[in-house]
């Protein structure tokens, strides 16, 4: 039973790839595809299936901007099976598979319950630079956490998030999100420093990492958390 992910792509090309967890959130992932586009910048779009079915058309728009888009669970709460529901949503407007998957808060156990995750083309992603912008109120300590960040180099996987774990939309449109202030420095930024922005399916991913139980199971559903503790006594 091996499971592998990657944190990021080659370290001698000067290529950065930002992405973007728990969208669609219109009309705020459209505000950060304006920003990327008009920069000549491209993202990957980490999206949640449920959020896929409920904002159709705000996918379609990632994708007809030329972005790029990843499962990140139907749900969000690692439930076992929850990537594959994911990929049902995102395929029937996709069109084809996805080629890149993310576990909610990097939990990457439930991939092994899970035939899309462990399906051949199919790349699973953590980061190395990891601002945690939706912890944070102030863009410009978004902007430093990200463009300072002792990581970041070339290769760099950057984790940002455009959605909001919000069900009811008053709430959710009300729900400030900072990182939309702090991306255009952000681009310009890692533009300055010579690093080209592309998607994950233009970066060639490196040193896989063995996945091994490392604590980031503590937020997933009560029988994936059974799953990993009884897998972990097994492995003691
Ligand atoms: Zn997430």
């Amino acid at each position: 039973m091996s499971l592998k992910y990657y944190t990021h792509g080659r370290r001698d090309q000067m290529k950065v790839a930002l992405t973007f967890d728990d969208g669609p959130n219109p009309p705020r992932t459209d505000q950060v595809i304006e920003i990327l586009n008009s920069r000549g910048a491209r993202g990957t779009f980490f999206v949640l299936g449920k959020w896929v079915e409920r904002f159709p058309q705000a996918f379609q728009r990632i994708v007809e901007s030329g972005h790029c888009v990843g499962n990140h669970s139907y749900l969000h709460e690692a439930h076992l099976g929850d990537f594959d529901r994911a990929e049902a949503a995102i395929g029937n407007l996709l069109g084809r598979p996805t080629r890149f998957l993310r576990a909610h808060y990097f939990n990457f156990f439930t991939c092994l319950y899970s035939p899309v995750a462990l399906s051949r083309d199919m790349k699973i992603v953590d980061a190395d630079v990891n601002p945690a912008d939706y912890a944070k109120s102030d863009p410009q300590a978004i902007i430093d956490a990200t463009l300072q960040a002792p990581a970041l180099a070339g290769g760099s996987i950057i984790d940002l998030h455009d959605g909001r774990e919000l069900d009811d939309d008053a709430r959710r449109l009300a729900s400030p999100l900072p990182m939309i202030e702090a991306l255009p420095a952000i681009v310009d930024g890692l533009k300055a420093r010579g690093f080209q922005l592309v998607g994950l399916d233009e970066m060639e991913l490196v040193d896989a990492i063995e996945w091994q139980p490392d604590g980031r199971g503590t937020f997933a559903a009560p029988e994936a958390r059974a799953a990993i503790e009884g897998l972990s006594r097994k492995s003691n």
